[in-house]
């Protein structure tokens, strides 16, 4: 992989933790273990784009939290495996610099739009949502598609962030 590439990689990976639902919980909570979700989450930077495929699997189901488990590939690179945990949505602590508490995100409804995975089409509740970092501060905006009929509630999700665009869209499920 060169540089440019790796530099691309390492700028997506911020962006893609905001790749979710803000209910995630529920929309992981409502299917049973072995549930799975295929994304594919592109880069773009300077005319060039990187892909990734992750696939999600719901391995462990708890009262305050969700274990999946990310098989995750990029181009030119090996495949990498993790485990993610969806926590049931709690009270945020203090920031660890500043010493408050951050602003809530905000979201605004964007209206509807149908979308397509494989043949299936879904209608999506478009919503444009705001972090706040220290001192309410804006960190990003950025815009989700969401469906109660997926798992995980994620159709598709745009950001852009220091010039690069990252597109990740649901491209397959399997429900359990
Ligand atoms: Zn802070």
């Amino acid at each position: 992989m060169n540089h440019l590439l790796a530099a691309l990689v390492f700028l997506v990976m911020p962006a893609a933790a905001l790749a979710q639902s803000p209910t995630e919980f529920e929309d992981w909570n409502r299917y049973a273990v072995g549930t799975s979700a295929t994304l594919e989450m592109v880069s773009e930077a300077q005319g060039r784009n990187v892909s990734t495929i992750d696939v999600l699997t719901l391995k462990k189901k708890e009262t305050d939290k969700i274990t999946l488990s990310s098989e995750a590939v990029t181009e030119g690179t090996d495949k990498e495996s993790s485990e993610r945990i969806v926590r049931r949505e709690t009270k945020r602590g203090e920031c660890k610099s500043c010493k408050k508490v951050h602003k809530e995100p905000t979201t605004k409804d964007k209206g509807k739009e149908k979308l397509k995975v494989g043949s299936k089409e879904f209608e999506a509740t478009i919503l444009d949502i705001t972090t706040y970092v220290c001192d309410e501060k804006e960190s990003m905006t950025y815009r989700t598609w969401l469906s109660k009929e997926v798992p995980g509630g994620l159709l598709k999700m745009e950001a852009t962030s220091e010039g690069v665009k990252v597109t990740v869209t649901l491209k397959s499920f399997e429900l359990k």
